[in-house]
């Protein structure tokens, strides 16, 4: 993946902004196309579907594991741990990165970035203990931590008892946190008492490390996290109402949809206010994840008609010239029975989700404390949220 990042790098890193061309560049770039429309999607699905499996094989996570084997191994400071960073971060992509440097519309941008978070993942990692640019500072190992709550598979420690009797506990050792092989988790995880998918990166390594392989991979029912005690952090709670104005694109409609939903559940529900909010959030997360795959697939089929270009020219600047001149036009009308599938998939998936977050309000210890009205606020919320990707609001 080192690799790939590398080439990625190399694809992109010469093609600067012109101004006339930043639109189509976007698209016609095989760089920004793999990433954007390929990648992306991709990973968004894989966490909702079978949890953190980018993780496992992430660059960042290699080079941040790697400085902290040779680096510092200082321990992490209290603002890293507050989680704030990773919204702050997430933000500074939304608003910075990709509104005001163009990181869609200029490839040399997408390059110093791909450069720069390595940069900093090694940097960190020659710095700090652990795997602290995951713990604290990346804004997808989050999103897709959140979204791997619905997963339909789990990596938990097989028989508890094994894990009672152990003696040398090898999977949180401190002596073996830094092995080639088989490390203690970094992740500040006890991997025998996992309970939600959110953390794990499904790197395995604490199998490697148990003497008795006491792990298994194995298959559940999706959503079985939402019928635990999830609770969601502050800055968690920050990084979603991100993710729900981005994903919506529309930030009126996080105001309108979300924010004023949630006070007036909190005003009904006042007694029980920290449930209630933690209720809302955790809910917000299934609909948020169904929307996000969506757009990302969306952005999939609305390029198909270009990937032959993308290969003919990786580069993309000719083809993004020839759009711009109008030599050049996209045939989109062959797409046209996908869009009506997505159309189809949308309504079954939104359908899907509303019901599981009827029965998660109803069935969940996560509302235990909420009250009849609390509840219903709730279910309102969810389909005013399922509301705000139908009606657009423009102020
Ligand atoms: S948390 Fe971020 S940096 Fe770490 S493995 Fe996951 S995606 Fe990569
Ligand atoms: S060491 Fe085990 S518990 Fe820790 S992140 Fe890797 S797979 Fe998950």
């Amino acid at each position: 993946m080192l690799a790939a990042y590398v080439g990625l790098f190399i694809g992109s890193v010469g093609v600067g902004y012109e101004a006339r061309i930043a639109n189509y560049l976007t698209s016609t770039n095989l760089a920004n196309q793999l990433v954007w429309n390929i990648w992306w999607p991709i990973v968004l699905v894989l966490a909702a579907v079978v949890g953190r499996v980018w993780c496992a094989v992430c660059p960042l996570e290699f080079l941040n594991s790697l400085g902290s084997r040779i680096g510092l191994k200082k321990k992490v400071p209290r603002v890293l741990k507050s989680g704030w960073v990773i919204p702050g971060f997430f933000a500074f992509i939304l608003f910075g990165a990709v509104y005001y440097l163009g990181l869609k519309q200029a490839p040399r941008s997408l390059a110093v970035y791909l450069a720069s978070v390595c940069f900093i993942a090694f940097l960190m990692g020659l710095i700090f203990e652990k795997r602290s640019f995951c713990s604290y500072v990346c804004p997808l190992g989050s999103i897709i931590g959140m979204y791997s709550y619905i997963g339909c598979i789990e990596w938990r420690a097989d028989d508890r008892s094994v894990c009672s009797a152990c003696k040398s506990h090898d999977c949180v050792a401190k002596e073996n946190r830094y092995k080639l092989f088989g490390h203690s988790c970094t992740s500040n995880l006890y991997p025998a008492r996992i309970t939600d998918n959110r953390d794990c990166l499904l790197c395995g390594n604490c199998m490697k490390a148990c003497p008795y392989s006491n792990f298994r991979l194995s298959l559940r029912i999706p959503f079985k996290d939402f019928f635990t005690k999830i609770r969601l952090k502050p800055s968690e709670m920050g990084i979603l109402l991100l993710l729900i104005g981005f994903v919506n694109n529309n930030w009126e409609a996080l105001v309108f949809f979300t924010l004023i939903p949630l006070a007036v559940c909190l005003a009904v529900s006042w007694r029980s206010r920290g449930e209630m909010l933690n209720a809302f959030m955790v809910l917000a997360i299934p609909m948020t994840a169904a929307a996000h795959t969506l757009k990302a697939f969306a952005g999939i089929i609305w390029n198909l008609p270009k990937y032959k270009l993308n290969f003919m020219d990786p580069l993309g600047i000719r083809t993004a010239r020839m759009l711009a001149d109008k030599t050049l036009t996209i045939d989109h009308s062959w797409v046209g029975p996908l869009w009506k599938l997505h159309g189809n998939i949308m309504g079954l998936l939104y359908g899907g989700v509303f019901v599981v977050s009827v029965m998660i309000i109803v069935k969940s210890p996560l509302t235990e404390k909420i009250g009849r009205l609390g509840k219903a606020g709730l279910i309102i919320s969810v389909a005013l949220y399922i509301a705000s990707f139908y009606i657009k609001i423009n102020i």
